[in-house]
């Protein structure tokens, strides 16, 4: 067997398949490279609501977990309903096919057990805030945190010493050749930027290449009749999504301000999690709601108003030369107030340095303690703390939300006439988010904002009045890769089948969030890793025979 891409996908279905011999193809090497790293690079995307692709993939092993922030968050029982919210979205397979992976899941991304409510924590409150219920809106729910996790570190043994498998880096695989009697693969086309060109065969072939890439292979390889493999029914390429995120409102409490849980929790392995306001099933369904999310964020770390001086040390860390060494680009940028679509607060002017160094001095103790005990969790700790929060006294903090985007026939990426350096088209990303989108994070935080108030417990408080304006300039996506290779019971209605084959071939898969067809209120990897332990037990049982 052949696997494509030595990401999270990809170390997942090469290592869980015991007992057949794979070969695992990586692009990248075990470091960065530069030159690796630009092959992703897209011809043309539409900058405002798309990540560069420096920024939302990694060309290394272990991909883009090299890069990722760790939350780990399942699907939900509701995505795979057929919901009037979200036409367009229909899943061939049902949700408690996938239930059996969730543990394995777990203990792939180490983040501990497939508990995502803390009614199965006792020792954990409640709800958020005390006296809040758990009904309409909830805030039992929570994700989990991985380590965060570089699958290309944390399985670098497995992979050199697994027998019968075999990693090879640096080769990248350019086109998927069919033979031209049957609808079967015969090879794989390969280059290295070294000028080696190799053709690798297997049995059964896995594209693992991350969302846009196994998608753009796909593409740039033409059947027996000229039409990109998989593109049969003119799907390939299309109902690309992210997700709708960012930060338009204050939550603002009225409960004792000491009892709030605005901070990671810690489940009873030691893991952490955090909590999120969540809308039950019966409430999305009866509002017509997309699936949306939302968390207690801190205020915007460049804006020096805060008077924090952790939050003032830590913008001040991201935005010297050091920055790097702390954060991804993507987390870096958008903590900046840099330009990232998706960001929680868009991108913003930094207040003068020396507001910033204000309230370092104000606030000096605080920001030692804050210096001392994050720079160990999250610099020496193996379970590295994921990120740090600032208790509010006034108990109002920004709400950040992470809601479902709308699958479109119309948002999609295609292959552009500019080619990368080993000579595959490049892609063009034309990503679009629609008015319905936007109603949708608005109408959430209307009903967020009743169930508050109808229980007494607080409100929110709008930046703007112009909600859906606001919720519009910040809108984008990139960084989770939805929807282009989507799965479908019929050849019609999609490019996999729910199996992950390409309809009509037996032995090419794709295994990722491209194959997702809808994006639901979770990040993708999770799920990604649920997908390719399924289809290694699939290709575990055919193979073996
Ligand atoms: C900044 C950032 C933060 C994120 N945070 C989260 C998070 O908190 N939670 C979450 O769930 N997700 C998060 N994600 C998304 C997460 O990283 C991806 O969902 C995950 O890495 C997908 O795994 P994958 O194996 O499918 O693809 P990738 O990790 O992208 O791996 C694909 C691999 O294929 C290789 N490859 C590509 N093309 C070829 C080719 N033609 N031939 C050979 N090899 C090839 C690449 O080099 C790479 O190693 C984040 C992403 C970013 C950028």
């Amino acid at each position: 067997m052949i696997v494509v891409g030595g990401g999270p996908a990809g170390i997942v279905t090469a290592l869980a398949r015991a007992g057949i011999d794979v070969v695992l193809l990586e692009s990248g090497h075990q470091k960065f490279d530069l030159d690796a790293q630009q092959l992703s690079d897209a011809a043309d995307w539409n900058h405002r609501r798309h990540a560069e692709m420096s920024m939302a993939v990694r060309r290394q092993v272990g991909g883009t977990s090299v890069i990722w922030g760790g939350r780990c968050v399942p699907y939900d029982p509701i995505d795979f309903e057929r919901r009037d919210a979200v036409p367009d979205a229909s899943w061939p397979i049902a949700y408690d096919e996938l239930v059996p992976y969730f543990q394995r899941s777990c203990d792939w991304l180490l983040c501990g057990r497939s508990v995502w409510d803390v009614a199965g924590l006792p020792h954990l409150p409640q709800s958020i805030v005390p006296g809040l219920p758990n009904s309409e809106v909830r805030s039992s729910t929570f994700e989990r945190w991985s380590l965060p996790t570089n699958f290309g570190r944390e399985y670098r043994r497995a992979l050199e010493a697994t027998p019968g498998l075999r990693l090879v880096t640096g080769l990248t695989c350019t086109q998927v050749v069919i033979a031209s009697v049957d609808r079967r693969v015969d090879h794989l086309a390969t280059r290295g930027l070294d000028g080696r060109e190799v053709a690798v065969r297997g049995r059964r072939y896995v594209l693992a290449a991350g969302g846009l890439e196994s998608t753009r292979l796909l593409l740039a390889s033409a059947d027996a009749d000229g039409v990109p493999i998989g593109n049969h029914s003119d799907h390939l390429g299309r109902w690309y999504m992210g997700h709708a995120e960012g930060v338009v409102a204050n939550v603002r409490f009225n409960t004792p301000p000491e009892q709030t849980i605005f901070d990671y929790e810690r489940d009873i392995d030691g893991i952490y999690v955090r909590r999120r306001f969540s809308f039950s099933e019966e409430a999305q369904r009866r509002l017509g709601l997309p699936n949306i999310v939302a968390w207690l964020a801190n205020p915007s770390l460049s804006n020096p108003a805060h008077s924090s001086g952790a939050l003032s040390f830590a913008y001040l860390a991201l935005a010297s030369p050091l920055g790097p060494l702390f954060a991804p680009e993507a987390q870096r940028k958008s903590l900046t107030g840099g330009s990232v679509p998706g960001s929680p607060y868009g991108p913003s002017k930094p207040g003068p340095v020396r507001a910033h160094a204000r309230n370092l001095m104000h606030d000096s103790r605080a920001t030692a303690r804050f210096i001392a005990e994050f720079g160990t969790g999250r610099f020496i700790a193996r379970r590295r703390v994921p990120g740090f929060f600032l208790y509010s006294p006034t108990n109002t903090y920004p709400l950040q939300y992470h809601g479902e985007h709308r699958p479109s026939w119309h948002s999609r990426v295609t292959l552009a006439r500019n080619r990368d350096a080993l000579g595959v088209p490049r892609l063009r990303i034309d990503i679009r988010f629609g008015a319905a989108d936007i109603d949708g994070v608005v109408r959430a935080h209307r009903h967020v904002d009743e169930y508050l108030r109808l229980h007494g417990r607080g409100a929110l408080e709008y930046f703007s009045p112009d909600v859906a304006d606001a919720v519009e300039t910040h809108i984008g996506g990139g960084f989770h890769q939805i929807g282009t290779t989507r799965i479908s019971r019929r050849p019609e209605d999609g490019v996999l089948d729910p199996d992950l084959a390409v309809h009509t071939f037996d032995d090419l898969f794709v295994v990722s969030s491209s194959a997702f067809p809808s994006s639901g209120q979770a990040n993708s990897t999770f799920m990604v890793v649920v997908f390719a332990l399924r289809l290694a037990d699939r290709l575990r049982r055919e193979l073996a025979r």
